[in-house]
């Protein structure tokens, strides 16, 4: 039995759902937005501890954008600090940056064979130009192998082995090229920085409207069976669930946090540090250095990888193969007319947040244009 009125069912508190639910709510339209953990904001979610530190519970979120629409969707929900991100990897026991860029190979090679490198990378590619390792592979040139080698071992092999538990495929890979230029930071785009009460407040503040209804530690099995049946759902966990696994398991990628606090300010000389070939975790992160936490002590977590399992732990990476891709679009074939699937778990995409929210702006913008009264199509 229907006992619940809504035109729509939001299943997933993140960044996707709640975007959507925002946006149809703002039509006047009424939205539920369910979620089976206890908190919003899916794994974007952080809360302030008894420190006063910021704590992102499922790892490091930074937030980066070329969209301005993405933009300046979000900024009505909060302000962002100017935060922009490095990343440091230890290499040979050398803190460097990464993605290299020209000084990252005078932190790790002799001057003479940076000089001699940086002569090379310049006289072949444009400065401020990124360009992944294959690229160097392709060259007919001594040098460039040996630094497209050197970066293959030294920061992808292991880093990914760790990660994926296999080589992942060249998608992933061009997320680590070599930057021609001196900048340091992990992203270039326009606008970066962290929401400046964290993630929780800003997608607290988008859910939080008249025509929105939250409820957590909600099964939406349960509550499918009580919504009508022309409500439309969108549905942001992953597909192969909303089926019933009845073609399989769609593999993920989970990673869990070994959390310590230290009765020091600092722990490391950078919020995030990779160890792509030493030690069984992947990097470390430290929290204080994202909203710049006044504390005398500190929170670091340790960040392990290892396969999703089913009731077991949680999805945070789709894993990009040609099978996992083919599982995926055979369950999108089912789709019942009344569901979306987006998100980086129902889209089986490796989104990063301003992704996530320019998906549900656009599916928001195509559905929209669909049930336009025809008089209003521009002829
Ligand atoms: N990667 C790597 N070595 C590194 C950092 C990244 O090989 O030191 C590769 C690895 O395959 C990783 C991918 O690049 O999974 C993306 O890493 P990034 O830290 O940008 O992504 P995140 O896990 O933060 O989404």
């Amino acid at each position: 039995m229907a006992n619940i009125a809504v035109e729509n069912l939001i299943v997933g508190a993140g960044f996707s759902g709640a975007t959507i639910a925002r946006l149809l709510a703002e039509t006047g339209q009424k939205v539920l937005v369910i979620d089976k953990k206890d908190h919003i904001a899916g794994n974007s979610f952080d809360y302030v501890d008894e420190n006063g530190i910021c704590i992102h519970k499922y790892g490091s979120h930074i937030f980066h954008t070329d969209n301005e629409k993405v933009w300046s969707f979000l900024k009505q929900f909060s302000d962002f600090n100017g935060y922009t991100h490095k990343v440091v990897a230890v290499i040979d026991g050398i803190e460097t940056v990464i993605p290299f860029n020209i000084n990252t190979l005078y932190d790790v090679f002799s001057t003479d064979t940076a000089q001699r490198l940086e002569e090379k990378l310049l006289g072949k590619y444009e400065f401020e130009t990124k360009v992944p390792i294959t690229e160097f592979q392709s060259q007919d040139d001594e040098d460039l192998k040996f630094l497209a080698d050197f970066i293959y071992k030294k920061v992808f092999e292991g880093y990914s082995t760790k990660q994926w538990g296999q080589i992942p495929d060249k998608t992933v890979m061009a997320r680590v090229p070599v930057f021609v230029s001196h900048d340091d930071r992990y992203f270039q785009d326009k606008y970066q920085g962290i929401p400046t009460g964290g993630y929780t407040k800003l997608l607290e503040k988008m859910l939080d409207h008249e025509n929105i209804e939250v409820r957590l530690n909600m099964d939406f099995k349960e509550i499918l069976k009580q919504v009508q049946d022309d409500v439309k759902v969108f549905y942001t966990g992953s597909i192969d669930e909303f089926f019933d696994y009845k073609f399989g398991v769609l593999p993920y990628r989970n990673v869990n946090f070994e959390f310590e606090t230290m009765k020091r300010e600092f722990y490391q000389s950078n919020s995030v540090i990779n160890y792509p070939c030493d030690h069984d975790f992947t990097r470390i992160h430290e929290y204080k250095y994202y909203l710049n936490d006044k504390s005398d002590k500190t929170v670091i977590a340790k960040e392990y990888s290892q396969a999703f399992e089913v009731g077991k732990n949680e999805r945070y990476y789709p894993i990009a193969a040609e099978d996992n891709q083919a599982l995926y679009e055979k369950y999108l074939r089912e789709r019942p007319e009344n569901a979306y699937f987006l998100g980086r778990l129902g889209d089986y995409k490796y989104y990063d947040m301003d992704d996530a929210v320019e998906r549900a702006m656009n599916l928001f913008e195509e559905l929209n244009a669909v049930s336009k009264p025809l008089a209003e199509v521009p002829v």
